[in-house]
């Protein structure tokens, strides 16, 4: 790749990428943004036609379909994607980064020539199933149970909160890695498995209605009921799976940190034209100060983040762990900033930014997921602080 001074678009690649994702975004996605939200709808069609952009796969394996791009292209997808639809950007999220970046990573031969071409392409919508109604933060406090019968082995369980658990109100999505504790193991013994639609005991508990924000994605309650999952299923050696977790749980952060920044972004562009056209007192509202302080924060808010999170994306190698203190903080710094960005938004809209017209209260109830999925503030703070126990000198 050629270089290029601009750490948001390192190479031309990149920023070919992004003017693509964003072409793309304002044409197809935001036309549809706010009915989807409304209806609490997931566009299916609208999904697959990522996959013809190279865009489901984009860190995959191109043997399989992918598009074997880094970590900073992914950014850029959820951040462009994010920008005007950001439950649409977490379906992608889950798909993309929680199944095919996932299995791809971790799955032997077999399984990523079985499942990932027709993960890439869209023809199967995938999803990531770790979470259960008693443990999320406490993840290792998992109940789902994995036991062995014959050659294969029988999975019994709920898992609460899947991002395309469901395609439609009462369909189930259609392939997932689930995280499963074998019978007799340890805490720290879980293994992966790869679970389909179709496959006996497995089905759709209920998708969750009456969300906040991120409508445009569904999500679900899924339940294995002795659902039985052929052995050459089971990814990587049984009982290992803690560290494909803990790997792909670093990229779901950035990318996360990623949909923040598009939220942000959005959020300033609205305020900053809204503060130029509506006149208050015979001048603009950005010739007040109270204003300008809204924008000038969020602004160099957003700045912040951003140059944060794509220092982190532009080190981050796929292959291996150890970003485990930055993919925390990325999340810890943009969820909260893109909640208060929109926040600002709102106030310096008013009344029209109460309402859907303007985008940003959308925005505001989106942002708020980003403060809770792939880890709460909370367990960021408690991971980073873990992390920097006797590292008293920073580099
Ligand atoms: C829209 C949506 C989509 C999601 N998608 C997926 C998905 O695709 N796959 C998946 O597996 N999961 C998914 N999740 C689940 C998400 O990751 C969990 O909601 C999250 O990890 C928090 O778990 P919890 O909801 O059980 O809250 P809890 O863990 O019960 O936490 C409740 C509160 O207690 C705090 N808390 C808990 N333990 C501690 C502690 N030790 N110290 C301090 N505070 C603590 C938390 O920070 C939080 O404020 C999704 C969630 C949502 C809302």
């Amino acid at each position: 790749m050629s270089f290029r001074a601009d750490l948001f678009n390192p190479s031309e690649e990149h920023l070919a990428l992004r003017q693509m994702v964003r072409e793309f975004a304002e044409r197809e996605v935001e036309p549809q943004a706010a009915a989807s939200d409304r209806d609490e709808r997931f566009n299916l069609p609208l999904f697959r036609k990522l996959g013809d952009l190279g865009l489901l796969g984009i860190t995959c394996g191109e043997d399989v379909g992918g598009s074997g791009l880094d970590a900073v292209a992914a950014v850029i997808a959820h951040e462009e994607l994010s920008a005007v639809d950001p439950g649409f950007a977490l379906a992608y999220l889950a798909h993309a980064i929680l199944f095919v970046n996932n299995l791809d990573r971790n799955g032997s031969a077999d399984q990523r020539a079985r499942f990932l071409p027709g993960a890439c392409s869209g023809a199967k919508v995938g999803g990531m199933c770790m979470s259960e109604p008693g443990a999320g933060t406490d993840v290792l406090g998992m109940r789902t149970s994995a036991r062995r019968d014959g050659d294969d082995w029988l999975l019994t369980g709920q898992k609460m909160w899947i991002t395309n658990g469901a395609i439609s109100d009462d369909e189930l999505g259609d392939i997932f890695l689930v995280y499963a504790r074998p019978e007799g193991g340890d805490r720290g013994t879980i293994s992966m498995f790869v679970v389909e639609k179709g496959m006996p005991g497995f089905r759709l508990g209920q998708k969750l209605k009456d969300k906040l924000g991120t409508r445009a994605s569904s999500t679900a309650e899924l339940v294995f009921d002795d659902c039985r999952v052929p052995s050459r299923n089971v990814v990587g050696h049984g009982g290992d799976a803690m560290g494909h977790m803990m790997r792909n749980l670093e990229l779901e952060r950035l990318t996360l940190a990623a949909m923040s920044l598009g939220i942000a972004r959005r959020s300033i562009e609205v305020m900053n034209r809204y503060a130029d056209e509506r006149q208050s007192f015979g001048k603009p509202l950005r010739a007040f100060g109270q204003i300008q302080r809204h924008i000038a924060e969020s602004y160099a808010e957003w700045m912040a983040g951003r140059s944060y999170v794509y220092q982190v994306a532009g080190a981050l190698d796929l292959g291996s762990s150890g970003n485990r203190v930055d993919s925390d903080g990325v999340k810890l710094y943009c969820a909260t900033m893109a909640k208060n960005v929109a926040d600002r938004a709102i106030q310096v809209l008013g009344g029209f930014g109460y309402v859907g017209e303007y985008t940003v209260e959308r925005l505001w109830r989106d942002a708020k997921l980003l403060e809770i999925g792939g880890g709460t503030l909370e367990a960021h703070q408690k991971n980073i602080t873990r992390d920097l126990t006797g590292v008293h000198t920073l580099r």
